[in-house]
Order: C-alpha cells, then sequence, then structure tokens
C-alpha cells in the first residue's frame, strides 16, 4: 500500500492562499429540509467549504413526530437541546439499549455508527443543535432505516425477520426521514429484548451544572469525557458573555471549533498565520468554524448578554489562551520580543484570563 502518511501536512489549500476564506455561515436562516413543521438545516463542506472537520445541524421537530431509526457511518453526534423535549433510543454494538428524556440545556452523545432515533415529547416541539466530528458527515453518510428496508428484497427481509412477505406489503419505499404518528406514551416504553441498561450513559445535563468557571464577564459551562465519559470524540462548551465580554485569544492544540450562536451578536476573530486575519459577526442562528490550531476569540458586541455554544472535535479539551503563554515567559524574554520597556510587562495578568471584561484595563479585574 502506498505511504499516504504525509498527506496530512500538505498544506490545504483552502487555508494556504493569501487571504483566509469565510469561516461563518447563516444556518438559521437557510431552508434546509421540511417535512411538515419538522426541519433539519445543515452547515457542512457544502454550506461552509472551510469546516471539514465538524458539521452542524439545526433540527426541529413537531409534536408526534420523530426522526427515523438511522445511524452515521461517518461521524458521533453530540446535541444541546435549545427548546422543548427529547426521547432517544440508541443501541450499542454489544446489545444495550438506552432510552433517555432530554430537556433544553441537556446534551447527548453517539458514537460514530450507533443507531438511534429522536422523538418530539409533548405537546410543544422540540429544537436542538446537532454536532458531528466529521465536517463531510451528510454526503452518504446517514443510514436510515426505511430506505435500507424499502431497497431490500422483499423474500430476504421476510426471511431475516421470520415474517410472512405478505406482512411487509404498504412498507415505505423510500426514506421517511421524519415519520409522523400519535404523540409518544409519557412513561418511557419497554424495548422489545426487554432492559439492557449500558454502564455508560448517553445523557449528560449540562446546564444544570453550575458553572465551570465565573468571570466578571462571562462564565463558562464545558462537558468532556473527563465528566462525560461516552463523549470521546466531541467537546462542548457553552460561553455566556456580558456586553463587552471578551473570550481571549486563543487557540486549540488538538481540536477545530464550531460555534453557534444562541443569543445575542458576537465578533469573532481569527487569525491564520502570514500575516492573515479576518474578522466576522455571527448573529443569532449563525455558525462559525475555526481550524485547528488557528488562533481565535469571541467578543459580545451586544449591548446585552450573549450565549454561544461551541463544539470541538475531541474527548480532551485543550486549549493555550494568550495571557497563559505570556504570563508562562519572564519579563526579559517579554521585553526583548516586543522591544518594550520591562515594566509594561510588570502590569499584564499573572496567568489565565479566560474571559476579558469591558472597558480597557479591567481585562483581570
Ligand atoms: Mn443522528
Ligand atoms: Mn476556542
Amino acid at each position: 500500500m502506498p505511504d499516504t502518511s504525509f498527506m496530512n501536512n500538505v498544506p490545504d489549500p483552502l487555508t494556504s492562499g493569501k487571504e483566509l476564506p469565510p469561516f461563518s455561515f447563516a444556518l438559521e436562516k437557510s431552508e434546509g429540509k421540511v417535512i411538515g413543521a419538522s426541519y433539519g438545516k445543515e452547515a457542512t463542506v457544502e454550506q461552509l467549504p472551510i469546516s471539514k472537520g465538524i458539521a452542524g445541524v439545526s433540527m426541529r421537530i413537531e409534536p408526534g413526530a420523530m426522526r427515523e431509526l438511522h445511524w452515521h457511518a461517518t461521524a458521533g453526534e453530540w446535541a444541546f437541546v435549545l427548546e422543548g423535549r427529547v426521547r432517544t433510543t440508541v443501541i450499542q454494538p454489544d446489545g444495550h439499549s438506552e432510552t433517555n428524556d432530554f430537556q433544553a440545556g441537556d446534551v447527548w452523545f453517539f458514537p460514530r455508527g450507533h443507531p438511534h432515533m429522536l422523538e418530539c415529547l409533548g405537546t410543544e416541539p422540540c429544537h436542538f443543535i446537532l454536532i458531528f466530528d466529521n465536517g463531510y458527515f451528510s454526503e452518504f453518510g446517514t443510514f436510515s432505516i426505511t430506505d435500507w428496508l424499502g431497497h431490500t428484497p422483499k423474500p430476504l427481509l421476510a426471511k431475516n425477520l421470520g415474517i410472512p412477505q405478505s406482512a411487509l406489503e404498504g412498507l415505505p419505499k423510500d426514506e421517511v426521514y421524519f415519520a409522523r404518528g400519535a404523540l409518544p406514551p409519557q412513561e418511557v416504553s419497554t424495548p422489545l429484548q426487554g432492559w439492557s441498561i449500558p454502564p455508560l450513559t448517553h445523557k449528560y445535563r449540562l446546564m444544570a451544572q453550575p458553572p465551570r468557571r465565573t468571570f466578571k464577564g462571562g462564565r463558562e459551562w464545558r462537558v468532556d469525557s473527563t465528566n462525560f465519559p461516552i463523549s470521546t470524540t466531541v467537546t462542548g462548551v457553552v460561553l455566556d458573555l456580558e456586553p463587552g465580554g471578551l473570550r481571549e485569544l486563543h487557540w486549540h492544540p488538538t481540536a477545530d471549533e464550531w460555534q453557534y450562536l444562541i443569543e445575542g451578536k458576537v465578533s469573532v476573530t481569527m487569525f491564520g498565520s502570514h500575516g492573515r486575519y479576518r474578522t466576522e459577526t455571527l448573529n443569532q442562528g449563525d455558525v462559525a468554524y475555526i481550524p485547528q490550531g488557528y488562533g481565535h476569540s469571541i467578543e459580545n458586541i451586544a449591548d446585552k448578554p450573549s450565549r454561544i455554544l461551541i463544539g470541538l472535535n475531541t474527548g480532551t479539551y485543550a486549549a493555550i489562551d494568550l495571557s497563559q503563554w505570556i504570563a508562562g515567559n519572564p519579563v526579559d524574554v517579554l521585553a526583548t520580543n516586543f522591544n518594550k520597556p520591562a515594566a509594561l510587562f510588570e502590569s499584564v495578568p499573572k496567568g489565565d484570563v479566560f474571559i476579558a471584561s469591558a472597558g480597557p484595563g479591567k481585562a483581570h479585574a
């Protein structure tokens, strides 16, 4: 077999030009796939070419509707519920199955290839954001049960399920995607095989936790495999920024970053070396993407708090913040590097700022 390992080091033409490419997309303004009052709007490399490492979907499901049984051949699925209630089932290769009910602020994670369904609970619609650890996931990557069985010869299927062919007449011939029926029962129903609960849960109540860190300029919730062990390929973050609050300049050495603006208005900057620097504004429902290792910051430019959902394609969060980087160096090194008097560096933060607050000189207040 030819050795292709060198290809990982070949510059990506998309990010090696003179200018950085656009890195945001108005997800909620896009049309997406609509069935009845349910929709799925997606941001993959098709809509946002830079986003090769992560794709995202905004999905709304109406009462009585279900995102049918399916799996993703090429991506794990991480989700954050914005509104309403959702019930999921997920099956593991060892036969364990788990059913969970979710509400706003809850998170799920389904490893790559593990089949699942999502249904709206109750009489209000639900809305959630899905994050996939592969920007190409959508292209031939989602496998639905009706699509498969609708294209399998009836004799084969009858033999497989041990039922007469006649019982299979009238099965959907093509992918249903959103199935619609009666409202699901309030209580979770027992699977055909009985209960067989997996050792690791697929549910994490992110916003039911206190923030991990609180600052004058905002606060942060974070979930990765250290507190949600099944989530080995996605880290989720919710950042609240006060007006003027700034998630400081930083980069992620091991992951790409995908952003969805839940509320407010933010200015996102990106640095791509060789003097390449780009700023984009996100309005509510817009998404953005920062490639692994690229410098970036997020600043609330609204006159009210902003909330941003962030997904990283790693199970272990890692970041280098500018203030931390500088604080890890001695004054003489910094003075020489910037050709400035040593005294200047006596007054910069001596540790990680993470979120700075509005106004000059208040960064570490
Ligand atoms: Mn899915
Ligand atoms: Mn970041």
